[in-house]
């Protein structure tokens, strides 16, 4: 069984806005919506002051609270793939899932009436594609694949590197790893 990630290498995003758009015409996300963003980060205090550019979007947790949160059985985690998705006939628009979430990853679709977010452009990754956000990085901040296998990019990029996940402590074990521009915390 593949056990797809993503890893985003800080270091190589120019915050051009590329995958943000090719998220949104690939998935049609409704005007004001997103399913990934990319946002300024600013650390330290002046002037030791230092920016990253983080892309953020669904971490497809291993212990997703908003699984466990939705009443309907609406949000899965896909014993396949890993990926984390969303039975759309079964979701009643509660918002549980969307309150659960530490990482505000979801959001309602008014116009259709049901939770969205992320879903690693799986009807993509299932023709052997990559997401539409991966394909369309020209830093190649961004990189996805299967964890099980040791050749995948993925894979490589975590053996290379140290890597931090976004809330750690909160527990929800995600697979979007990221490469810090400035390297391991001292
Ligand atoms: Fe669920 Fe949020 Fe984790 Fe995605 S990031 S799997 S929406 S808890
Ligand atoms: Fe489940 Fe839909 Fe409610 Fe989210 S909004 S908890 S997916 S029923």
């Amino acid at each position: 069984m593949p056990k797809y990630a993503m890893v985003i290498d800080q270091r190589r995003c120019v915050a051009c806005m590329a995958c943000v758009v090719a998220c949104k015409k690939e998935n049609d996300v409704p005007l004001g919506d997103f399913r990934t963003r990319v946002v300024e980060k600013t650390e330290g205090t002046f002037p030791q002051l230092r920016m990253e550019l983080r892309s953020e979007l669904c971490n497809h947790c291993d212990n997703p609270p908003c699984v466990y949160n939705c009443p309907t059985g609406a949000s899965y985690k896909n014993k396949d793939n890993g990926m984390v998705l969303l039975k759309k006939y079964r979701c009643v628009g509660c918002k549980s899932c969307v309150a659960a979430c530490p990482y505000d990853a979801r959001y309602i679709n008014e116009e259709k009436g049901f939770a969205d977010k992320c879903t690693f452009c799986e009807h993509r990754v299932k023709e052997g594609k990559e997401p539409a956000c991966v394909a369309t990085c020209i830093g190649k901040s961004r990189i996805f694949g299967d964890l099980e296998d040791p050749k995948s990019a993925v894979s490589i990029a975590l053996r290379e590197n140290h890597s931090e996940v976004l809330l750690a402590s909160a527990g929800t074990k995600p697979r979007v790893f990221y490469i810090k521009k400035y390297g391991k915390p001292e």
